[in-house]
């Protein structure tokens, strides 16, 4: 039997457990270690801010998402030891494996920006999500800047999704015409996807989104209510909302893994670790330069298994990751846009927003826990 063990159990890592243990009963055994053992569907989190979920429907016990045949550790990989083929986990115990799968995901950093823990509110967690919820009920009028706090960070459309939710949030309370809406990118134009961006550009300007490009934030001062730039501008608000910096796992820094955010070195295609053929990176924790998304984790988990699973039986035949992409934007009003995209092909920018995509987005909110984690889909 050869052994096989998951770092992570989110979307990436939970598909990779799943297809790999049911696929080999026979021929390996499959241990998932996950460190709160909670599985969150975060996109949810956009939904908890705005008043339309709640925390507990987007998140399940990671055991109740499991194949019977995959065991399950909750605790923390500390270390990780690839010449040895070791995890250390946080209360000593080491793990052997033959392969292991990387998919710890990423970590906010918001004290990486001063003045952002004080100043701004987010909804990259539970707990910011729920606060700023409560911010938005306690908002009567004013100016509500909506940001990016430092790249990469997962789900590159997020923040342009945020200042449309925010102007249909504000217009269904009937005080749209008491507030006024910036948003801030610190790239040379609003939304990171460069293909879609002019359709992105015009939706803004017909929501009355005002933007200010080039706009990397320095730092908050929560007194003067005032964010600045690197590039030595400042914008006042009197409600911020900024995504924070991300960086990879603290055990792939702690192991000496990443590069100087934490990302895993991983070759593109194969998604192996470069220099180990034997372990697998999915999801966030690489370093490709493609979206941090739970869809990038979703393709990229099943050629990940499938090629695992070539190596321990001779079987079938190794794949190649071709970038693909797949995800729904929910721009209020019922509409949404939907973008695919691979390597080689950048998406292609809709006509018009469409009650489809915002169908496509609804839809897997509600079906993902039936379908996704399980990697039948
Ligand atoms: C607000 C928001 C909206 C989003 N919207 C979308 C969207 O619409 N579409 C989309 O495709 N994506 C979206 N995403 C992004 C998506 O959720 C992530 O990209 C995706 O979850 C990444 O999957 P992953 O498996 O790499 O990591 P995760 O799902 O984050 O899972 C990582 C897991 O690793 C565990 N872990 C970390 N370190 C350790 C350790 N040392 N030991 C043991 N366990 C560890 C964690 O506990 C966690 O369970 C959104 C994210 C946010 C925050």
């Amino acid at each position: 039997m050869k052994k096989v063990v998951v770092l992570g159990g989110g979307v990436g890592g939970t598909i990779v457990a799943n297809i790999v243990s049911r696929r080999l009963k026979k021929d390996a055994n499959v241990t998932l270690v996950d460190k709160s053992g909670k599985h969150i569907y975060q996109p949810g989190f956009v939904y908890v801010a705005f008043g339309d979920e709640q925390i507990h429907n987007i998140i399940r016990d990671e055991g109740s998402l499991l194949n019977k045949d995959c065991k399950l550790i909750i605790k923390e990989a500390t270390k990780i030891d690839p010449k040895d083929r070791k995890v250390v986990l946080d209360d000593g115990q080491s793990l052997d494996y033959d392969y292991l799968v990387i998919a710890t995901g990423s970590r906010i950093v918001p004290e990486e920006v001063k003045g952002l823990k004080e100043g701004a509110h987010h909804f990259y967690d539970a707990e910011a999500a729920e606060k700023l919820r409560q911010a938005l009920i306690a908002f009567a009028g004013g100016k509500v800047v909506v940001g990016v706090g430092g790249v990469p960070y997962k789900c590159p459309p997020a923040p342009a999704e945020a200042a449309c939710q925010l102007d249909y949030y504000f217009k269904k309370r009937g005080i749209r015409d008491k507030v006024q809406i910036e948003f801030l990118s610190p790239l040379p134009r609003v939304f990171p996807l460069e293909a879609v961006n002019p359709f992105v550009t015009k939706i803004f300007e017909e929501k009355e989104v005002a933007y200010h490009t080039f706009f990397n934030v320095d730092y908050v001062d929560p007194e003067a209510k005032k964010v600045y730039s690197l590039e030595g501008e400042s914008v006042d608000y009197d409600l911020l909302i900024l995504v924070p910096p991300h960086r990879g796992a603290k055990v792939i820094e702690e192991s000496g893994l990443g590069d100087r955010g934490g990302w895993i070195p991983t070759d593109k295609y194969t998604l192996q670790a470069k220099g180990f053929d034997d372990v697998y990176v999915v999801g966030d924790a690489t370093d490709i330069p493609i979206s941090k998304a739970g869809a990038t984790a979703h393709y990229e988990a099943k050629i990940a298994a499938n090629n695992i699973i070539t190596q321990i039986t001779g079987a079938g035949s190794l794949k190649h990751y071709d970038g693909k992409v797949r995800c729904f934007c929910d721009a209020g009003f019922k509409k949404g846009i939907s973008l695919s995209f691979d390597y080689t092909h950048p998406p292609k920018p809709p006509s018009n927003l469409s009650l489809s995509a915002y169908l496509g987005k609804v839809i897997l909110n509600k079906m993902y826990w039936l379908t996704i984690p399980s990697g039948r889909f």
